[in-house]
């Protein structure tokens, strides 16, 4: 099942996303269950935090609610896909954290060697943007802002210390991020989260496939385009260290919680390590795309 969060008039919305429509999951749940007697809770259907928190009982009624939506009424309940106002799928995450040096491919093509462990930092939830949000950064801070492609999940309810047998459970849905970087804060810092936490540096979404549709998160084409031009184009089997083993290693240091997002590191192809190199510039278009999850479009502005 493939989740949206949308903005009404400046409210969030939880979508259910169906052949190029947006259901209104709450409007929807209500008509259904006023038609059927069948008692849903209101609440796992306004917002797609508490929706993904359900999980496999909440995946169950929506696609209940959905299956009697698409035998009838879905023209009362849906919007085409293509006038929706995105909003990033989870408004206020706990904590985004982000792993570096993720990918085999990543590594070789700066000459660095294979990391022991998995490499973490974060991003700070002010730097979200959503689908068709513009990126934009002072001229004066960064000349060198570059795009990383890249899976993320989102937490589905408390993990502390989980082994990678168990790690997959804890995986509510999955999404699409680009963690936008400023290369020369970045390397100057000799810290990335400055470089990486600018307003805006943080797409994610639109769309986010729940954990029951994606089985195997390490099998994905993962691909980055920038106008038009796939620059970064690999598969998530490349990474290191895999889904379950990094739920495993951060859950071991602190609480995950339900909402946390944890952005898997970025295959080979970023600009910094391209020759000659790539940077963003205004009236650029940066499209993330990965296999069953989505495409996440953002335009580069002016400050
Ligand atoms: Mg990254």
């Amino acid at each position: 099942m493939k989740l949206v969060s949308t903005l009404e008039n400046g409210t969030r919305r939880l979508g259910i996303v169906a052949a190029e429509k947006v259901i209104d999951a709450a409007a929807a749940a209500e008509g259904y269950a006023a038609a059927t007697g069948a008692a849903l809770p209101a609440e796992w259907f306004a917002e797609m935090a508490a929706f993904l928190s359900a999980g496999a009982e909440g995946v169950a009624a929506a696609t209940a609610v959905l299956d009697w939506v698409e035998g009838g009424p879905i023209d009362l309940y849906s919007t085409p896909l293509a006038t929706v106002q995105f909003d990033v799928p989870i408004a206020r995450p706990g904590k985004i954290v982000c792993v570096g040096l993720n990918y085999a491919d990543h590594c070789r093509e700066q000459n660095v060697a294979v990391p022991e462990r998995p490499v973490l930092f974060t991003k700070f939830n002010t730097a979200l943007l959503p689908h068709e949000g513009t990126i934009r950064w002072d001229p004066a801070l960064s000349s060198q802002v570059d795009f990383e492609g890249e899976l993320a999940l989102i937490i589905g309810r408390k993990a502390q210390n989980v082994s990678q047998d168990e790690a997959l459970a804890y995986v509510s849905g999955y999404t699409v991020l680009n963690d936008v970087s400023a290369r020369d804060v970045q390397f100057a810092d000799g810290q990335w989260v400055r470089g990486k936490s600018l307003d805006t540096f943080c797409p994610c979404g639109p769309l986010v496939a729940t954990a029951d549709s994606i089985p195997r998160p390490n099998a994905l084409r993962i691909q980055t385009r920038v106008n038009g031009v796939a620059l970064q184009d690999s598969t998530t089997a490349e990474m290191i260290f895999q889904v379950p083993y990094l739920i495993a290693f951060i859950s071991r240091s602190f609480t995950l919680e339900a909402g946390d997002i944890i952005s898997t590191g970025t295959p080979h192809g970023v600009g910094v390590f391209r020759d000659p190199q790539v940077f963003l510039r205004p009236g650029d278009v940066v499209e993330v795309e990965i296999e069953d999850v989505g495409l996440l479009r953002n335009e580069v502005g002016n400050w």
